[in-house]
């Protein structure tokens, strides 16, 4: 084209594309719902747009704010278009190419190392998934603030871009066109693309549909001869039709003969028509729905449910319906992020209309792991962002999801802890090694532990059912995971404190000398091996009424002992002759141990002092 402008795609998406292009990957049928996922986004922007400023829908077809597919099987042409918010020239140049995002290498390096291409949609950069089955590709597009402009592109490096003097005007929007590799011929057939829309692009909130070929009953005159060659006649009527038949005959004195031939037409075919999930009742909705919807939302289409759920609709001053999901699995830089960034993984919607997805007040960092929606009737509509961040009910609201967030965790505790399945030792740490063989909270507290500790830090609210969903091992627990109140059940007589000590890993803390009087006494010990932990524990200073005592510092009390006294006094001058000669830099004090069993003496740190574990966190922290 004489006015097309030339660009390079940036290096990243060059190579991203070249990866695409010579895929083998088998499940090509993703760029569907990439595609229907931008055309929503973009749709969501206008009418978000539309909230403040009614003018900018325009009018007739503008307003429609649909998803509309068209095939042109001759040509081999799939057509994808949106009236939604569209793309200026900038903004086809930018997104479509020469802006790479911070996705598109780490989608690349994925790859490389065989990641699943499935997931191309999380890393942002879905639209480029076209080359799974086009060889080119055009994008049309018009904006408001600008005219129609076209972006072209084979693959081979670069794209074009021109302004649209050839093409009708497609009103507001984007109209993706898809020139169809040979191989990909099965996207254009009908049957396919229903089956697509229907598997992956359910949850859209907005009509979705098809150019699609209707058979409908066209009446004809009947001509004399047409008996003969009449295929639509079965050979034997029913007794119905007979009877039909002989009314039919009453009628031919006034009305000409007609008969009924079956033509093909196209018209527009909605391809989805479900209520969006949160609006329905959850006694309505089944679980496979849960997951499917899950999966749309967390833009992975893989075969692993969520571990958990809850769906709750809130009454009251503040009114909205939220979804909370817990994830199969927590992304690898969930902890990397966690004091520089909150993005929230929840969509906010207000009546129905999405607002963001970046929407950082309405759950805590440390709920970050969730993944969800909530949609208000109580927020207002028509105002600014800013306005709406300021907004009283955000604080009920924030409340009330952390409440349901903590329930829900604590419905998958009680509904499947970590019953390891298998009793002797070998069958235990066999289970160990295999998730599949644990409860689910095992698993969730393999992948979101350090989440309810760091809310057990930050959210002294929450402090106490934060604490009720902690999970440990001990020195008794034989590789289970035990919670706190499992450890106040199994406390012996007389014994006041709960017992924890620090360490960097469970083999090193086992054969600690602290450990040996209280083994003796059967007096469970905690585990704590997380760095984490001993931040934890600094919050974290009694559960029930019951103290926690680290047995590596001063001052442990096992419980009265009556020799206690006497022992003190027969060594008192051996406690002062050490004193003194490790000299009072070094030392402290010098004190006769209850603690000890085989192990002649132990340093010990002192009550308000770092634990030594403390002290190698912070030494690797300055290093
Ligand atoms: P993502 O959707 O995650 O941002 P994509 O690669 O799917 O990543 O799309 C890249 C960008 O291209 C989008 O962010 C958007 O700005 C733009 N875009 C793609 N499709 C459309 C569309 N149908 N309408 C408007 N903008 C679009
Ligand atoms: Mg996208």
């Amino acid at each position: 084209r004489s006015n097309a402008e030339k660009f390079e795609f940036q290096a990243e998406v060059s190579r991203l594309m070249d990866i695409l292009i010579n895929s083998l990957y088998s499940n090509k049928d993703i760029f569907l719902r990439e595609l229907i996922s931008n055309a929503s986004d973009a749709l969501d922007k206008i009418r978000f747009l539309s909230l403040t400023d009614k003018d900018v829908l325009g009018e007739g077809d503008d307003t429609k704010l649909e998803i509309q597919i068209k095939l042109d099987k001759e040509n081999k042409i799939l057509s994808i278009r949106d009236r939604g918010v569209g793309m200026t020239k900038e903004d086809l140049i930018k997104n479509l190419g020469t802006i790479a995002k911070s996705g598109t290498s780490a989608f690349v390096e994925k790859m490389q190392t065989g990641g699943d291409l499935n997931l191309i949609g999380q890393f942002g950069v879905g639209f480029y998934s076209v080359y799974l089955v086009a060889d080119y590709v055009e994008v049309i597009s018009k904006h408001n603030d600008d005219k129609q402009y076209v972006w072209e592109s084979k693959a081979d490096g670069a794209f074009a871009i021109s302004e649209d003097t050839y093409n009708e005007p497609i009103g507001r929007g984007t109209e993706i066109r898809l020139h169809l590799r040979e191989e990909a011929g099965e996207y254009l057939e009908e049957s396919k693309l229903k089956e697509l829309v229907k598997k992956y692009s359910e949850f859209i909130n907005f009509p979705i549909y098809l150019w699609a070929t209707k058979e409908v009953d066209v009446e004809v005159p009947a001509e004399e001869d047409d008996s003969s060659d009449d295929e639509e006649k079965p050979a034997e009527s029913t007794e119905e039709e007979k009877e039909d038949e002989e009314a039919d005959k009453d009628e031919d004195e006034e009305k000409p003969k007609t008969k009924t031939i079956k033509e093909t037409t196209q018209e527009w075919e909605r391809l989805n028509d479900v209520k969006a999930i949160w609006l329905r009742s959850p006694k309505e909705v089944t679980e496979e729905e849960y997951t499917k919807f899950y999966h749309s939302l967390a833009k992975d289409f893989g075969d692993e449910k969520p571990m958990a759920w809850s769906h709750f609709n809130a009454e009251g001053d503040v009114e909205f319906k939220a979804v909370l999901f817990v994830p199969p699995k927590a992304p690898a830089d969930l902890y990397e992020s966690y004091y520089n960034s909150n993005k929230s993984n929840l969509k906010l919607y207000v009546r129905r209309v999405f607002i963001s997805d970046e929407f950082d007040e309405l759950l805590p960092k440390y709920l970050m792991f969730l993944l969800g929606l909530v949609d208000s009737d109580t927020l207002p509509l028509n105002v600014s962002r800013e306005m709406l961040q300021q907004h009283n009910s955000l604080k009920t609201i924030k409340k009330k999801l952390i409440r349901k967030a903590l329930d829900m965790i604590r419905k998958l505790a009680e509904e499947d802890p970590d019953e390891i399945h298998g009793q002797d030792k070998k069958e235990v740490e066999e289970s160990k090694e295999n998730d599949e063989k644990r409860g689910q909270y095992a698993k969730f507290w393999n992948e979101f532990g350090k989440s309810v500790k760091l809310g057990i830090i930050e959210d002294a609210a929450n402090r106490n059912r934060l604490a009720k969903l902690l999970r440990f091992e001990t020195t008794t627990s034989e590789g289970k995971l035990t919670s706190l109140d499992q450890y106040i059940s199994r406390m012996k007589s007389g014994q006041k404190d709960i017992f924890y000590i620090t360490g960097s890993s469970k083999e090193q803390l086992e054969k600690s000398p602290f450990l040996e009087r209280l083994k003796k006494k059967n007096l469970e010990v905690i585990f704590f091996t997380d760095p984490v932990d001993e931040y934890l524990m600094q919050y974290l200073m009694d559960y029930e009424d019951k103290k926690f005592q680290n047995v590596s510092k001063e001052g442990l009390k096992l419980g009265k002992d009556s020799k206690d006294k006497e022992v003190k006094e027969s060594f008192k001058e051996l406690t002062k002759w050490w004193k003194e000669t490790l000299a009072t830099e070094n030392v402290d004090d010098v004190k006769i141990s209850n603690r000890l069993a085989d192990t002649p003496c132990v340093v010990v740190t002192s009550k308000y002092g770092w634990s030594a574990n403390m002290e190698r966190i912070m030494q690797s922290q300055t290093l």
